[in-house]
């Protein structure tokens, strides 16, 4: 049996822009699934579409902000009008707003907790009917290990991918006896506009703190999201998997 093969099944994906989100997106398309493509940036959306359509894939273009319940609500049911059926999503779309404590600002913490943490209650509550209907589906939501270990500057951050965890969890049970699997996802230190970003002497502190010696890539996530959403996982739920070149154990 091919690992994952989504022919047929319709996946949304959010902050399918770029990074992570955008390989997640690849993946499942080149594995059968139209995908529908969520973020702010409508021209970045269709770069991606065209990269998929030449590959023979299917995909749609949603523009969207994740945080505002409403606008998820509208782009759910936009879909399940136009696919019939919504079997897979996928809670990727995130951002840093970096302070320490004291310097941190109000509205840092509001917009990493709304895109971060609201947006995957916001998707989740909107894709339940639908799956229920369908008798089914899979959510992933991406957390990061930042918020298993925490990180100095990342407070808002931390919070909003621990919540996730937890949030996973309490959705697993809640959704587990309509056949609706919900798993997070933890990345490590993967190369995207995201950690480009960082300072130089944090890129080599966490370099150094990395057992295979080097970065992830968005592939190296979207291979696990993709086994994850396939039939083959139809018996793992609420569980939080790393992947980040063994960054950290338990
Ligand atoms: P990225 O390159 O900065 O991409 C973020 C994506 O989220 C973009 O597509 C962005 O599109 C979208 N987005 C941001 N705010 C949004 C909003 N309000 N509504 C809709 N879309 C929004 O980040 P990445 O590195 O790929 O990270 C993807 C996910 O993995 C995030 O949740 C991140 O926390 C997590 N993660 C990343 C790493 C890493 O090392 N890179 C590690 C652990 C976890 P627009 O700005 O165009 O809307």
């Amino acid at each position: 049996m091919q690992y994952c093969d989504l022919n047929s099944k319709t996946a949304i994906v959010t902050g399918a822009s770029r990074g992570i989100g955008k390989a997640i997106a690849l993946k499942l398309a080149s594995n059968g699934a139209t995908v529908v493509l969520v973020s702010r940036n409508e021209e970045e959306l269709n770069t991606v579409k065209s990269q998929i359509e030449s590959s023979n894939g299917t995909a749609m273009v949603i523009p969207a902000d994740v945080s505002d319940s409403e606008a998820f609500m509208q782009l759910v049911n936009s879909v399940s009008e136009s696919r019939d059926s919504v079997d897979i999503l996928i809670n990727n779309a995130g951002i840093t707003r970096d302070n320490l404590i004291m310097r941190m600002k109000d509205e840092d913490w509001d917009a990493v907790m709304n895109v971060n943490l609201k947006s995957c209650y916001n998707g989740i509550k909107a894709v339940t009917r639908p799956m229920m209907k369908n008798k089914g589906g899979r959510i992933v939501n991406i957390s990061s290990v930042i918020g298993q270990i925490g990180n100095a500057g990342q407070g808002n951050y931390a919070a909003s991918k621990a919540g996730i965890i937890g949030l996973t969890k309490s959705m697993a049970k809640e959704l587990g006896s309509r056949n609706i699997t919900v798993n997070a996802v933890a990345p490590g230190y993967i190369s995207t506009e995201m950690t480009d970003n960082l300072d130089e002497n944090v890129k080599d502190k966490m370099l150094a703190s990395i057992p295979l010696g080097r970065l992830g890539s968005g592939e190296d996530v979207a291979n696990l999201v993709c086994f994850l959403v396939s039939e083959n996982a139809s018996y793992i739920t609420g569980q939080t998997f790393n992947v980040d070149g063994g960054m950290v154990m338990y």
